[in-house]
């Protein structure tokens, strides 16, 4: 599971994904770009340079084989993907002679393209229409024909520009990626313009049991359900091959060319991918789960089949992939952390009755991803997989924190936001110092220390969930925030070197106040709040605000501001609301939840909120992000073997995707 669906994620609305992070030693922000309200945001990791040469090329053939499966992730979101993607790809690449004005304006069209794998907003499933006019593609692509260029292999230039015309520049063709709630009468999945399903209706799926769900396009033909399984087939020819098998067969290629260097727990899984990329078989993919779960290489990736959001009925995984290396900073605090998960659980506010004795503190990695394509978004900022129930409760799962997307999405919306919402010179400049360092140790003791403290009343033999049900979320997510935010004051954190300074401590308070507010601008109608870890904070700032008055709303200049008066008596806000969430939930008290979370997390003053709204349109932020990865570049010394690989950061989307594109020949 992905996205929002994360701890981490909760951790990061509840101190502000919004909020602003500038790095004082990193003055270049990470913003490389906008077209429209999108950002383009250059994806860094900084860890990358301290791996050993053996390392370094496992991430290099584990990024190849990313690459190779790139290309279906714009195949299953329209069957029309590819091709425009081929007719951007060929007026980029002979651009000599065509006005430089509608050059530019194919050019911001394939950044949102490539950004979005597709011609609709992979956030809102919406379909984006191009400034340039039908006249003006057709000029551009006949010059690219003139310089050699390559369109409509079968049908020549006119024809393909014809077939694609609806798809390009009709709104009301195609215009959902996925549509959840197609309009009155007609049917979702005949609705979404995804390519997981060809002619089939619901209607068509009662009663028939797909063999291979996550990994199949279905298709109907003479009124017969058919799967088509994504395989690469077996060299014994035993299995032939299917959907994507040159797309698969060059991620094979890779993966067999990654083995040599992978130990061997990880060797392992790469060959129970290998396997399942030429069966598709769901028997394999358990099988490589199984494997992948229990490596823990420094050099960890995903490549498959894997989040199921695209489709409207949850079954099939949309193709993504990455590879990631320890971030180094990030694990030693967390890993410090983990270390003295005992001595934290002693000291938390709540009844000594629901302390764990010997906690055994859950370990996600911090993680920099030297690569993401395929369906991965870069505003995915945390992971857990795999998405098996079965293999979860079995085997274990892997939790991954991506510490270089929290960076490149926190440093985007730079000290814009800082300066609007923080009330004091003083804040602004510890938002500037500190508030990236807050924000990750938040994140850390979030997860580590966090969620895995406290125990249930013994009386109790089921889940909490169980207990208290639709509030529970919200419940949990807050309590691991409240945990993070009561040790944020603890002097072992300056002992273990995770905390320089107070300082950071207060930074943290600050953006938690703030969030309070900031976070109304992700509600723009309605009245409620809805959203679970939205309402955590809420429940957090407003409970606080008003046991001790330690937050208070200041107005200067007809602006309304969230501000600490004081940390201390906010401290001790914060512990009261802990010990008692943690009753709650150690006793499973629904009626306590739903009273408290009621009564300060759903409601919000709808001025503010208009307030918060316009003053956000104001700072002009990009509504929509866009990632690009850092290139792997091999070198290759005497006797061809590769003797160093170069991470560049190319800050240039279309420069990056037209590299791909020649990795994988199309
Ligand atoms: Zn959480």
């Amino acid at each position: 599971m992905n996205r929002f669906l994360t701890g981490v994620a909760a951790t990061l609305l509840a101190f502000g994904l919004w909020a602003p992070s500038v790095r004082a030693q990193a003055p270049a922000t990470s913003l490389v770009e906008r077209v429209g309200s999108t950002g383009f945001v250059q994806i860094e990791a900084e860890s990358f340079n301290n791996l050993s040469l053996r390392e370094k090329t496992l991430a290099y053939w584990l990024s190849m084989a990313a690459i190779a499966i790139h290309p279906i992730g714009f195949d299953q979101n329209s069957r029309y993907d590819l091709r425009i993607k081929h007719l951007l790809e060929a007026i980029l690449t002979h651009p000599q002679g065509t006005d430089p004005q509608i050059l530019a304006k194919i050019t911001d069209y394939a950044k949102l393209f490539y950004g979005n794998r597709g011609h609709h907003n992979a956030f809102n499933s919406e379909k984006f229409l191009p400034e340039f006019t039908p006249g003006q593609l057709r000029a551009a692509a006949e010059q690219a024909v003139k310089n050699r260029a390559r369109i409509g292999a079968r049908g020549g230039l006119l024809k393909e520009l014809e077939e694609l015309h609806r798809a390009i520049f009709d709104p009301n063709f195609e215009p959902m990626l996925t549509a959840k709630n197609p309009p009155a009468g007609q049917d979702p999945l005949l609705w979404s313009a995804n390519n997981l399903y060809e002619d089939v209706s619901s209607a068509d799926l009662k009663g028939f049991t797909e063999k291979y769900a996550l990994n199949s396009r279905l298709v109907k033909r003479n009124g017969r359900l058919i799967e088509e399984v994504y395989r690469a087939g077996t060299a014994d020819h035993k299995i032939p091959p299917g959907r994507y098998a040159a797309e698969l067969g060059r991620a094979i290629r890779y993966l067999r060319n990654a083995l040599p260097y992978a130990d061997p727990p990880e060797r392992k899984a790469l060959e129970a991918l290998i396997r399942y990329y030429q069966t598709g078989s769901p028997a394999d993919w358990r099988n490589f789960d199984i494997a992948w779960v229990r490596e823990d290489s420094p050099v960890d990736f995903t490549n498959g089949f894997i989040e199921v959001y695209k489709d409207v009925r949850g079954m099939k995984g949309a193709a993504q992939a990455y590879v990631t290396i320890i971030d180094e900073k990030m694990n030693k605090a967390m890993k410090a952390l983990a270390a003295n998960a005992k001595y934290f659980e002693q000291r938390e506010p709540w009844a000594d009755q629901y302390k764990i004795e010997n906690p055994n503190p859950p370990l996600a990695n911090a993680v920099e991803t030297v690569i993401e394509t395929g369906d991965m978004d870069v505003t995915t900022i945390g992971e857990n997989l795999p998405n098996e129930a079965e293999i979860h409760d079995h085997y274990g799962s892997k939790s991954f924190i991506f510490t270089s997307s929290i960076r490149a999405l926190n440093q985007a919306t730079g000290e814009k936001v800082a300066e609007e919402f923080a009330y004091s010179p003083a804040e602004v400049e510890r938002a500037r110092q500190y508030r990236e360092l807050a924000n990750n140790l938040e994140t850390a003791m979030h997860e580590v220390l966090g969620h895995g403290s406290g125990k249930m009343n013994p009386k109790l033999t089921g889940e909490p969930a169980s207990y208290i049900k639709e509030y529970y979320s919200t419940l949990e997510e807050a309590r691991a925030d409240l945990v993070a935010l009561w040790n944020f004051f603890d002097p072992k954190l300056i002992e273990i070197g995770a905390l320089p300074n107070l300082e950071v401590a207060k930074a943290a308070y600050d953006s938690e106040a703030r969030a309070a507010l900031t976070q109304l601008h992700e509600v723009p109608t309605g009245d409620t709040i809805e959203e679970d870890h939205r309402r955590g904070t809420q429940l957090i700032v407003n409970y606080v605000r008003e046991k001790t008055g330690a937050v208070e709303p200041v107005e200067r200049d007809g602006k309304v501001y969230m501000v600490v008066k004081d940390y201390d008596k906010m401290r001790q806000g914060v512990g009261l609301l802990l010990a008692e969430l943690m009753r709650i939930k150690a006793e499973g008290d629904y009626e306590g939840a739903k009273a408290l979370i009621t009564q300060y997390g759903i409601h919000f003053n709808k001025d503010w909120r208009d307030q918060i709204v316009a003053r956000y349109k104001k700072l002009d932020l990009p509504s929509f992000w866009a990632g690009i990865s850092p290139d792997l570049i091999p070198h290759y010394g005497a006797g061809g073997k590769i003797d160093d690989v170069e991470i560049r950061y190319p800050r240039d989307i279309i420069k990056q995707q037209l590299r791909y594109m020649e990795i994988v020949g199309k």
